[in-house]
């Protein structure tokens, strides 16, 4: 099923990096009520309290950027899609800048050009299908020609939205959001495997 595509959109934050972001921590830090996600939390503030605290979230994930560890095998797997002449894309909540500084930070710069990065400055964020819906427009390709790999729900509904395939990347085996994907791998080598 996977290795004849040739389109891959990647989630980034805990997908080809270790999971460094303690959300709990991140809106206790934001002053925000515990539990929803931050960047709709912070779109229902008036807009100067919002600057204030998405230039504070900025800052925050910057720092964890700077520390940021690729995930055991990423390499590897996007070197196998590179060989087999795949496009990569990522797709992310973080900004641009912040994509960047990670991607340096894990040695993974040289997989992804710029242009393919999706960030929540030129998007609706994740779950929205419009990054995914960027990025094939961008390639000329169509959804059903692409898959979404990410470590959420989020990254799941979005390539559902968009009509690409699924992969749930669970390195823990937590079993979240199976029932959501088309397909769940424990490790990114695994999912190299099936590329081959
Ligand atoms: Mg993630």
């Amino acid at each position: 099923m996977l290795e004849d595509r040739r389109f891959w959109i990647f989630d980034l934050d805990g997908t080809l990096t270790l999971a460094k972001h303690d959300f709990d921590e991140m809106r206790r830090a934001l002053k925000l009520p515990p539990g929803g996600p931050i960047l709709e939390a912070l779109a229902t503030l008036p807009e100067s309290e919002a600057r204030e605290k998405r230039r504070l979230l900025d800052e925050i994930e910057w720092e964890i950027a700077t520390i940021a560890e690729p995930q055991p095998g990423a390499g590897e797997l996007l070197g196998q899609l590179n060989r087999n002449g795949a496009r990569l894309g990522i797709l992310t909540r973080n900004t641009l800048a912040n994509a960047l500084h990670t991607l340096e930070a894990c040695g993974l710069s040289q997989y992804f050009s710029t242009e393919d990065i999706v960030s929540r400055g030129c998007a609706a964020p994740k779950p929205s299908p419009d990054g995914i819906i960027k990025l094939v427009t961008r390639w000329a390709c169509h959804c059903n020609q692409g898959v979404m790999v990410g470590d959420y729900l989020f990254d799941m509904q979005c390539g559902k939205a968009a009509g690409t395939t699924t992969v749930y990347f669970d390195p823990r085996n937590e079993r979240l959001w199976n029932q959501h994907a088309d397909l769940t791998v424990n490790s990114l080598a695994e999912l190299a495997g099936l590329v081959v």
